[in-house]
């Protein structure tokens, strides 16, 4: 017998899987990589969540997927931000029923803890996540069962409902007890999370698909950097810190040129390709206005193999117009 879970790396679902793996069942965990996961590389955490509770690990890229079927057309709204929670969970179960199919498994889990956040994970949310999902009865949520309908593998007695948890709402006391009790080590999740519920990523987006389309090679541009919009309409992202720039640097997409600078240090900055002429001068403007330089002076930036003179802008201040954050 085998499940398929839903992993986010998280302590619910690392608890749910050692439930079912405990009653004898392999589990296969498979986190689904939407491309709006947490910045930081959560993989080696994931990783060890699952040796510890003895399940193995998939990565399921969904990227291309989630912008097409989700991301901007949802058919149950957005939650407070750019995220489309309810029809995202409806996705990733049935990309989860896909594997469960493909691996010969036969049920499905996930650590979903009934109320806990309001949402996307009250019993009315759920129930539409499963329609939508086709997933009816091959769900199995241990940690809130009890208090669920029994579901296939409960009915079927592959899984005794009687040794899974009634976990309700918001406290973690009981999951906290479970880790305690199975000695789970480091299971304090890195990163923030998904970033469409992030107030300041959903400004980036809303003003993204207002001037362009979204596409898989975007995400990335999204992730790092402050994010401006110039008057006709070019995008440029700069480096804030020592963190951003690698990222930015390492970015290939066709519809961004690399702004730097020549002979002395600045951010690493992104262009639309389509930039008008004096967007690209005020571009490199902005870019000096962040480096040790004075607005009397003249400096060399590059715009891919190009090479332009420029000076700053007089301060910061002025910057502030073409800011999306
Ligand atoms: S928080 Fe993000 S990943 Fe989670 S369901 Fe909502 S949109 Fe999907």
């Amino acid at each position: 017998m085998k499940a398929i879970a839903l992993f986010s790396g998280g302590l619910d679902s690392t608890l749910a899987m050692k439930l079912i793996i405990d009653q004898g069942i392999d589990v296969l965990a498979i986190n689904i990589n939407t491309g709006f996961g947490s910045t930081k590389d959560r993989l080696s955490h994931m990783q060890n969540m699952c040796a510890q509770v003895g399940a193995e690990l998939k990565i399921i890229d969904i990227q291309s997927e989630y912008l097409q079927d989700v991301l901007f057309d949802p058919k149950h709204g957005y939650g407070k931000n750019f995220n489309p929670c309810i029809d995202c969970h409806a996705k990733m179960f049935a990309v989860a029923k896909r594997i469960m199919e493909a691996e010969g498994a036969s049920f499905l889990i996930s650590g979903e803890v009934m109320g806990q956040r309001p949402m996307s994970q009250n019993k009315e949310a759920m129930q539409t996540v499963l329609n939508e999902s086709n997933c009816e009865g091959l769900l199995l949520r241990p940690m809130s069962a009890k208090r669920l309908e029994p579901t296939i593998p409960e009915i079927e007695g592959w899984v005794d409902r009687e040794r899974l948890e009634e976990i309700v709402g918001r406290s973690r006391d009981r999951q906290m007890e479970l880790a305690r009790e199975i000695g789970l080590e480091d299971f304090e999740s890195p990163g923030g999370g998904c970033l469409l519920t992030d107030e300041n990523f959903s400004k980036k987006m809303v003003d993204f698909i207002k001037y362009d389309t979204f596409e898989v090679g975007d995400i990335p541009v999204m992730k790092f950097g402050r994010h401006l919009r110039l008057p006709d309409g070019a995008k440029l992202v700069l480096g804030r810190n020592k963190e951003d720039n690698p990222h930015l640097q390492e970015i290939q997409n066709e519809k961004y040129s690399h702004l730097k600078t020549v002979g002395f240090p600045g951010p690493h900055g992104l262009l639309s390709k389509s930039a008008s002429q004096s967007d690209k001068e005020l571009a490199a403007k902005i870019m000096l206005t962040y480096c040790k330089t004075s607005p009397e002076e003249s400096y060399t930036v590059s715009l891919d193999e190009q090479e332009m003179q420029a000076s700053p802008l007089e301060s910061k201040e002025q910057v502030q117009p073409y800011t999306i954050l």
